[in-house]
């Protein structure tokens, strides 16, 4: 990913000078350590430009932007996949918006939420579960979140916004049943209504 900034930027530079292309290209591949060197070396100079420049070639470049980003990951699969259980553990309530976004999208459904939308939500309810009125610290010691619920379920056409989101607790384990969010299912119970 650097190297392909850094390479980049040397040969947009080289060019900005040298009008010929082709030119400006050899001159690069004869001296290419060179280059690199003085190139480094200017971007420890110049960290605000070289930041801006290389912002701008990641916008126009989004795609090996991409790319590069998918090769390192592969490079290191299990440092990668550390670093998302990390991130995951780290950020529990990022990891519920980020979800309930993809399987919105999935279903089609309208809306998004933010993480701190969902925050804001539970602290509303004192951070328990409102069908079992479980706070979330003795949720953890059970092996469960609490985690948001689409009042009216995606599956029926409801949406993704905050006002159709109740917190309700999950099993820790994606995939695994357990929780209220489970015994609610597909039905479009609105706990809110109830909860005192
Ligand atoms: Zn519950």
């Amino acid at each position: 990913m650097e190297m392909i900034h850094e390479q980049n930027f040397l040969i947009k530079a080289l060019c900005a000078v040298v009008k010929n292309k082709e030119a400006c290209r050899k001159r690069y591949r004869e001296h290419k350590k060179e280059y690199i060197t003085r190139a480094k070396l200017w971007t420890k100079i110049n960290p605000e430009k070289s930041k801006e420049i290389k912002t701008k070639w990641a916008e126009n470049n989004h795609d090996k932007v991409l790319a590069s980003g998918r090769k390192s990951r592969y490079k290191d699969l299990e440092k990668s996949r550390e670093f998302t259980r990390r991130w995951a553990r780290n950020n529990p309530d990022k990891l519920h918006a980020k979800r309930q976004r993809g399987r919105a999208i999935k279903s089609k459904a309208k809306g998004n939420f933010t993480a701190k939308e969902f925050r804001d939500l539970k602290q509303a309810y004192n951070n328990c579960c409102l069908r079992c009125g479980r706070n979330e610290e003795e949720l953890k010691t059970l092996g469960l979140v609490l985690s948001p619920d689409h009042v009216v379920p995606l599956s029926k056409g409801g949406t993704n916004y905050i006002f159709n989101i109740q917190p309700l607790c999950h099993s820790r384990k994606r995939g695994s049943s357990g929780g209220c969010n489970n015994s609610k299912g597909t039905k479009d119970t609105d706990y809110r209504t109830t909860w005192s």
